[in-house]
């Protein structure tokens, strides 16, 4: 009797501590939002993300064609027939399109590029009319008339090789390799060393026949497919150019475009390997280094060519309406806190997979949420989905959205939720580090449709499968959060984060859905269907993820932010810098010690010639106290916010509410970072040189990066200030 009492009092003590722990963050009680979450769920239909796929890829439908005007109203047909407030909030965006399009080569080799990709039976929307021509939006006008040099992919690194062989891009025109950077960084550091214009082709090495069967066999490029895409220099500030301190709204005050800022002065064009294979044929000079070198079927030559390029682009700088869908859905108890979720729905094409996969997922949640409304359900909190027109050419549509809205987002928004295109495979997800716990929380909750575990497991397995290393793949296998990564750019969150600090999170899945169609004319239905997800049931996937991001966030009692994660990512991050001025002093020491005794003359090939490699300035100790002594400032604000989320008091849930989603605006700088200060974030901004790979703590990283030791102090005691403000402002509840 007394055994069988205290086993059913164990059994108890278990039922309590499994309910304690099954119950959703930031939920006093979480029976109803689970329900709530199940009839979400039954909505969503794989189906149906395949019929409006195929919709709202049937045109191209770029920012101001008729097709784009099509696909925002069809958009906006299903948000209002969910049953959401629907409206079009329409800014005046400069979207340059190409009027000349000339690229030749004269000399020993004649040639004239095609310039066009080839329309194919097997893709049904492949020879449409509207289609935009291969080019780079933001190229400048331009006529070039210059030998041609090979730059490897055209990043800094790049150029320093160069030197060494001697060779100097001043008053050429240089041809790179898309990939292993954001494209604009290419023509950006072209420019930055003189050439007068810029080739960007894809070699095959990387998404071409060396990578797998080109289309239409496979999903790989075939020798016309051309990557279009916007050069616009975003990591000074992304948005309209001509209007860098407002929204592009009617009547906006513009600058010339020819004085912006963030645009380049020289023409680029972008261009594919059939007619990329002519050019570099014909290059002199040394051969090129080994890992140069790509999957063309002759030797790469650096240059210059024999021959004479001529490269003439011309663009009508016209505006053009960007068309943002806004849906909104008002809160019962807290309408004036706002859970925002966006997806772009303009493509350079049709666009199948880059954004309408995406946007598909969001319209199901749409659907998905309309169907709990009519079945009496409202949410606690304000929901406002939004389809962001004109992200190609450089997250206009949001952006400009956002700086019309600005003071308004950072009295009212919760959170955003971006997501853009989407395919087979794995969870990938960066964001705001306050948000670790909730999405580890969503992850093992949502089931892979391919597996049947969570998308969490998956997730891990396949990190832990692909890390290099014993140690590496068991640390990931062993981690209980799912590894959160921050956010560079390249989508519509941009503004929201790194611009207002608006607490943000990027969702989608892929890793099993390569191919070489992102920004041709073959990014279609067809070659989604085949090669992408051909049942459309991680649309249904990314719905179930993304909605329950939502909804928790719409319903949960105290919001679920949970800075201890952000201390830890921090922390982690600063240990990393520490480390790495060691490294690189170390390294410095070392090379030049190097340089100083021949070791490189005597090494090297006298016959070919190579530049002398000097020696560089030593690395002294910088002094990074004042972000150790905040981060431990921060820890203890941690602490006292994690007692004080212990109320039960539904009055000081509400104030507490207010302080947890305004808190991350705290880690913002009043200046900016150095060079440009559209972007506030201390913790998270895109690389100067990475454009859409992020840079953590990058004001300090990028002045390390740069030995510029003077900003790194005073980036040092900045971030420190962030941090500290962060800390107080946790403090006072
Ligand atoms: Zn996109």
């Amino acid at each position: 009797m007394k055994k069988l009492t205290l086993a059913f009092s164990s059994l108890c003590l278990i039922t309590t501590t499994l309910n304690a722990q099954k119950n959703l963050i930031g939920f006093t009680s979480s029976e109803k939002q689970l329900k709530t979450e199940q009839i979400f769920d039954a909505q969503l239909s794989a189906k149906r993300v395949g019929e409006n796929i195929k919709l709202l890829s049937s045109v191209p439908h770029h920012v101001g064609s008729v097709g784009g005007k099509m696909v925002a109203s069809e958009i906006a047909k299903v948000f209002t027939d969910a049953g959401w407030d629907t409206k079009i909030e329409t800014y005046q965006l400069m979207f340059p399109t190409p009027i000349t399009r000339t690229l030749e080569m004269t000399g020993a080799t004649n040639y004239k590029a095609k310039l066009k990709e080839t329309p194919l039976k097997e893709d049904a929307t492949s020879n449409q009319a509207d289609q935009l021509p291969t080019y780079n939006c933001w190229s400048a006008d331009g006529d070039a008339t210059a030998n041609l040099v090979y730059v490897n992919y055209g990043l800094p690194e790049d150029y320093e090789t160069l030197a060494k062989y001697g060779i100097d891009v001043k008053g050429k025109i240089v041809i790179a390799k898309y990939g292993r950077s954001w494209r604009g960084i290419k023509p950006k550091v072209a420019q930055e060393h003189g050439a007068i214009g810029c080739l960007i082709y894809s070699d095959p090495i990387d998404d071409g026949y060396s990578a797998g069967d080109a289309y239409p066999v496979g999903p790989f490029k075939n020798d016309q497919t051309v990557q279009r895409g916007s050069i616009m220099d975003m990591v000074i500030y992304p948005g309209d150019p001509t209007t860098p301190n407002g929204a592009s709204v009617d009547g906006a005050e513009r600058v010339d475009h020819n004085a912006a800022a963030n645009l380049l002065k020289i023409p680029v064009l972008p261009i594919s390997y059939g007619d990329a294979a002519p050019l570099l044929k014909d290059m002199e000079g040394p051969v090129a280094p080994k890992n140069w070198t790509g999957a063309l079927p002759f030797t790469y030559h650096i240059g210059p060519s024999k021959s004479l390029v001529h490269l003439k682009l011309a663009f009508d700088w016209k505006i053009r309406p960007g068309l943002n869908v806004i849906a909104t859905i008002k809160g019962s108890e807290f309408p004036d806190q706002w859970i925002i979720r966006g997806n772009h729905h303009d493509g350079w094409v049709n666009g199948a997979a880059d954004p309408i996969s995406g946007m598909a997922s969001e319209l199901e949640e749409a659907i998905a949420i309309g169907a709990l409304l009519k079945q009496g359900w409202k949410p606690k909190r304000t929901l406002i989905y939004c389809a962001w027109d004109a992200e190609e050419p450089g997250l206009m549509g949001s952006t400009e959205w956002v700086e019309h809205h600005a003071a308004e987002l950072q009295a009212n928004a919760v959170a955003y939720i971006n997501s853009d295109g989407n395919g087979r495979g794995f969870l990938g997800a960066q964001g705001s580090h306050a948000f670790m716990p909730l999405i580890t929380e969503i992850s093992k909750s949502v089931t892979d449709p391919e597996t049947g575990v969570s998308v969490f497991e998956r997730a891990k397995a396949a990190k832990a499968a692909g890390a290099s290393g014993a140690m590496a793949k068991k640390e990931a296998y062993d981690a209980t959060q799912y590894p959160l990564g921050a956010m560079g750019s390249g989508s519509d969150y941009s503004s929201f984060i790194q611009h207002l600090g608006v607490p943000s999170l990027n969702i989608g899945f892929g890793g099993e859905d390569e191919g070489g169609e992102y920004h041709s004319i073959y990014d279609s239905y067809d070659m989604y269907k085949r090669f992408k997800d051909p049942t459309f049931i991680y649309g249904v996937t990314l719905a179930q993820t993304t909605g329950r991001a939502v909804l928790r966030l719409s319903e949960a009692d105290v919001l679920p932010f949970d800075f201890s994660h952000l201390h830890k990512t921090v922390k982690g991050y600063i240990s990393e810098l520490i480390k790495n001025v060691d490294q690189m002093r170390e390294t410095t020491r070392i090379e030049n010690d190097l340089v100083k005794n021949k070791v490189y003359v005597y090494a090297a090939d006298p016959t070919d010639q190579l530049k002398t490699q000097e020696g560089t300035v030593e690395v002294p100790y910088i002094d990074f106290s004042p972000l150790l002594n905040a981060l431990n400032h921060f820890e203890k604000a941690v602490t006292h916010l994690e007692l004080a989320k212990k109320t039960t008091d539904t009055k000081k849930q509400t104030e507490m509410n207010i302080k947890l989603y305004t808190a991350e605006q705290q880690l913002l700088t009043d200046a900016g970072l150095p060079r440009r200060p559209w972007y506030k974030h201390s913790l998270y901004a895109p690389g100067f040189y990475t454009g859409y790979g992020v840079k953590t703590v990058p004001g300090v990283r990028e002045a390390i990066e740069q030995k510029n030791w003077t900003e790194a102090t005073e980036q040092i005691g900045s971030v420190a200030k962030a941090i500290d403000k962060l800390s107080l402002y946790l403090e006072t509840l």
